[in-house]
């Protein structure tokens, strides 16, 4: 998250901006609060630029795709270790006249010529470290992000793409400050952006990170949006673009004399430009669940967040009386949370057919794996995944690994005729593959790292093995929630596979615990996805750690904090209350068009 830019082209007063915390100075507070309440239209995301300029597309009549293609843009910019062209993600839109929930697929997909054994070293037979597959050639999918947008602004916008890049082009020319999120983020990628020219002349200027309080500019992302919206989206994925692009997976710019040294060998890809040519976006039906007479709407396949998060709400809600106490639904949500990453690691992948989904998206499959959760003890972690095949309460032996990340972004906006957006984007790890295309300005995703580099679920087949033009599977959780029809709650976060858990939480938080909405989004954070200990921020386990810990949970080592979410809830008369995070990640920016 940055702060605004000194000279910003957007005067937040003229634009009715309310603005709840004064001007930062540094170290990563914002112009905006992570709070506004008010009508109109709302933005939440986690930058104070990419939120004035979603809410000044809303506040020109613009619709809530508009500004979130504008928002989204701005991001890639300030968050461009997070999200980006370089990437892809999911687009959820709620189109309030139809009243119809529909999804874009942007998700990378693996070269045509990748096989299973894409990640394992054919030196030694054994799968690379991350690190090695990471910052690699082999770990570039075919970016869907520019398809998205496209795609979104045709079918739901009412501004051409062309437009709407014009905000972030100038946002990436004027430049903004460099707050601290931003600098140790170059810090903890630094050994790998000094391998390659292109991302030490962008992101180490004189041989180290840029100073906290210093401009950050990128005129070659500004060109390369400028070029997008005079030829279109073609030049990204059949012309000049994507001939760069495919030069740098194929021919990583390494630089002769690196800053710093890197412990393994930069591997090239395979990525085409055929690969390129050939991308696509899907458009699949979202996961739909009930929830407490609400419905949830989530992200279906390649993503495994909509079917992990519907899975775990039928769990608790068979089991968990709406009168129990705090601990006992914590509980509920821990145990719920590993049985359904169990079930996700075993049979979620780009290819589940739709039957096993909406098994495990079922009320019937809810109380086969609920049967198995004791109200007065924690299950020994892993759990088993359930046999799908099988009636009755279904465990078995062995478990899953567990998967962890913290990069990704994720944007809310809504509009004054009720269309909403719920995006969640990437470029897989925080500074990506870390090569930036060269005269481009726009560093490669590792998304295909994604995919489980050997099989994991030991007999039984894994879902998520590499193949030719698979997506890799996605724990991105873009939720919209609706009460009698009407939207209730849009919301999601980045976190790699806790963004699963931060979004069950948010919900758990905001409809089983009562708390508000900002209430719900600054409670402390904690994860089980279906490991020995569950990770948790410090003050969850200071709050709840004792309780849970007499029911047989156990904690591993604290993390400082999980996921980045931003919310959008809409109350009965018709306003918003646009939430972000008070303080993690630097703190987010939230607005409405007529601040209340
Ligand atoms: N690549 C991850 C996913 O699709 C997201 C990465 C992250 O949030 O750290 O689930």
């Amino acid at each position: 998250m940055r702060f605004l830019p000194a000279l910003t082209a957007l005067s937040l007063t003229t634009l009715g901006v309310a603005v709840a915390s004064p001007p930062a100075t540094a170290g990563g507070s914002t112009a905006l609060g992570p709070t506004a309440t008010g009508y109109g239209g709302a933005v939440a995301t986690v930058d104070a630029n990419a939120t004035a300029i979603g809410l000044d597309v809303l506040r020109r009549g613009g619709n809530a795709v508009d500004a979130a293609i504008a928002a989204a843009a701005a991001l890639g910019v300030t968050e461009p270790f997070s999200a980006g062209i370089g990437g892809g993600g999911f687009f959820v839109y709620y189109d309030a006249k139809r009243r119809s929930v529909s999804t874009i697929d942007g998700r990378e997909t693996a070269p045509a010529s990748a096989t299973e054994r894409l990640f394992i070293d054919p030196a030694d037979g054994l799968p690379y470290d991350f690190a090695e597959a990471r910052v690699s050639g082999l770990s570039v999918g075919a970016p869907g992000t520019v398809a998205t947008w496209e795609s979104a602004a045709r079918k739901w916008g009412t501004r051409p793409l062309s437009r709407l890049l014009q905000p972030a082009a100038d946002l990436a020319d004027r430049g903004f400050t460099v707050d601290a999120t931003f600098r140790q983020q170059v810090a903890d990628n630094a050994a790998a952006f000094g391998q390659f020219t292109s991302s030490s002349e962008l992101y180490l200027p004189d041989g180290a990170p840029p100073a906290v309080g210093s401009t950050q500019r990128n005129p070659d992302l500004a060109d390369t949006y400028r070029l997008i919206a005079k030829k279109g989206t073609g030049v990204f994925y059949r012309g000049a673009i994507a001939e760069d692009l495919v030069e740098t997976v194929q021919n990583p710019p390494v630089a002769d004399d690196p800053i710093g040294t890197w412990a393994y060998p930069i591997r090239p890809g395979a990525l085409t430009e055929a690969d390129l040519a050939g991308y696509r976006v899907r458009y699949p039906d979202p996961v739909r669940s009930d929830y407490r007479g609400l419905t949830v709407y989530g992200m279906n396949t390649p993503s495994s967040g909509g079917t992990a998060v519907a899975e775990a709400l039928n769990i608790i809600e068979k089991g968990l009386p709406r009168s129990s106490g705090t601990t006992e639904k914590l509980h509920y949500y821990l145990e719920a949370s590993a049985l359904a990453f169990a079930d996700r690691n075993r049979y979620v992948g780009a290819n589940t057919p739709d039957r096993v989904i909406r098994r495990l998206t079922s009320d019937r499959w809810a109380g086969q794996r609920e049967c198995q959760i004791d109200p007065g003890k924690a299950l020994t972690k892993p759990v088993p995944p359930g046999d799908i095949t099988a009636r009755g309460c279904t465990p078995a032996p062995a478990g899953g690994p567990a998967e962890q990340g913290q990069s990704t972004t994720n944007l809310t906006v809504a509009d004054r005729w009720g269309n909403i957006v719920e995006y969640t984007f990437t470029i897989e790890a925080t500074g990506g593959n870390t090569m930036v295309v060269p005269g481009r300005g726009f560093i490669l995703n590792n998304e295909l790292t994604d995919f489980n580099f050997a099989p994991t679920q030991g007999d039984a087949p894994d879902p998520n093995l590499p193949g030719p033009g698979k997506r890799p599977r996605s724990s991105m959780s873009p939720t919209i929630v609706f009460a009698d029809g009407k939207p209730f709650l849009a919301l999601g976060s980045p976190g790699g596979a806790t963004i699963i858990t931060t979004v069950l939480q948010l919900l758990i938080n905001r409809i089983d615990l009562g708390m508000t909405l900002p209430e719900a989004m600054a409670a402390p954070r904690a994860s089980q996805r279906n490991t020995a200990g569950i990770q948790a921020e410090p003050a969850f386990r200071a709050r709840y750690g004792p309780a849970l810990t007499a029911l047989g949970h156990t904690f591993a080592a604290d993390v400082p904090e999980l996921g980045a979410a931003t919310a959008i809830e809409f109350t009965r008369r018709g306003g918003f209350i646009a939430s972000s995070e008070p303080s993690r990640r630097g703190g987010g920016a939230a607005a409405v068009v007529h601040p209340r």
